[in-house]
């Protein structure tokens, strides 16, 4: 039971870099273990994109494609990672810490009898017992579990361990699905948002607050996210006074992202709203008040009036792209 295995999510035929990070994460793990780590790929994937995984140490993907796996569907998906997993001897199974994963890992611990960890934040401190960081009270704490299971899922927060190249010879083989995986469910069509970077996938976020004042002062920040191929995101009260869709909403109470850069405009910086946003790797801040809280957070700031920094900004982003 060394060996780790790694369901390696796609979207439509390629891998985020969260991705790389948990095959990383995994592989490092696997090291520990003295076991190998094995990546799961469900759905079409080009060869090339899966040997891809090979640099971050990953010597073995397994693959299932066709009519069962075209679109997600949690039950035939969660009975092949688990068949994998019996397959592969895998006492640990890693998820990237997605929707999907919460649809699919549950099961796949139900299935294997393993005790899981979701959203973790770094290496396990100990193997024995096995000991797991993770942030708890929308991450104003974190605790060490114990996973006293046989078999441990864990599902790993995006950007708490980044990537680590170890470049191994991978072997692409085929998992020999099993019929009984079908699922009742049937999918007939499938429509996704066009135009717009979904908050969940985006590397790059654009957020408002309260201090962008009105609706109508959006256009900048629309801009901003179209330069940098961003999504946009906002503060509950900016919600809540119907300036932006509550889809949009980031926090405690709306969605939580974990991006590579989080531009928070025109934003206090309340406990609420961090609770949603911390875990970004680099936070970004424009305030009036530099003495927001917000600027305890950021990494870099600015202190300015939004509406007269943004479009300078933009110019620059602007200038930069078209030099670069
Ligand atoms: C149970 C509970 C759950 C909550 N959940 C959430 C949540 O999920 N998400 C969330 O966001 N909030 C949440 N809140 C609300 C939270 O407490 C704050 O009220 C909210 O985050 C404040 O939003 P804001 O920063 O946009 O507005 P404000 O607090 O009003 O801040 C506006 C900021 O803009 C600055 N500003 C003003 N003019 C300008 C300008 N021209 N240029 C630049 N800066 C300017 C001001 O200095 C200020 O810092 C929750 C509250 C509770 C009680």
């Amino acid at each position: 039971m060394n060996n780790v295995l790694i369901y390696t999510e796609n979207f439509d035929g390629k891998f985020k870099k969260s991705i790389y990070e948990i095959a990383s994460y995994g592989s490092e793990i696997a090291r520990q273990l003295g076991g190998q780590a094995i990546a799961i790929s469900l759905g079409d994937v080009a060869e090339g994109e899966l040997k891809s995984l090979g640099t971050f140490g990953i010597s073995k993907v397994l693959t299932a494609s066709g009519d069962l796996f075209d679109t997600f569907q949690n039950l035939p998906y969660a009975a092949a990672i688990a068949q994998a997993a019996n397959q592969e001897n895998a006492g640990v199974i890693i998820f990237s810490a997605s929707n999907i994963a919460k649809a699919i890992a549950p099961r796949v611990s139900v299935k294997l009898k393993a005790g899981m960890v979701f959203a973790a934040t770094g290496l396990p401190s100990n193997l024995n017992p096995f000991t797991v960081p993770k942030k708890v009270f929308h991450g104003k704490a974190f605790a060490d579990v114990v996973v006293g299971s046989e078999r441990k899922i864990i599902s790993l927060s995006q950007n708490s361990f980044g990537l680590r190249e170890h470049p191994a010879d991978i072997v692409i083989e085929a998992l020999p699905t099993e019929t009984s995986t079908a699922s009742a469910i049937r999918v007939i069509d499938t429509q996704k948002a066009s135009g717009k970077i979904l908050l969940n996938d985006a590397e790059i976020i654009v957020s408002g607050g309260r201090g962008l004042k009105s609706a109508d002062n959006w256009q900048p920040i629309e801009e901003l996210a179209e330069i940098l191929g961003a999504a946009t995101a906002c503060s509950r009260p900016v919600s809540d006074e119907g300036w932006r869709p509550h889809s949009e909403h980031v926090g405690q109470t709306g969605k939580i992202v974990a991006p590579n850069l989080y531009f928070a405009l025109g934003i206090s910086g309340a406990i609420q709203h961090l609770a949603g946003v911390s875990s970004s790797k680099v936070i970004v801040a424009i305030n009036t008040d530099k003495d927001a809280p917000i600027f305890e957070a950021a990494d870099y700031g600015i202190v300015g009036d939004v509406q007269k920094v943004l479009p300078q900004l933009n110019d620059a982003f602007r200038k930069f792209k078209a030099e670069n």
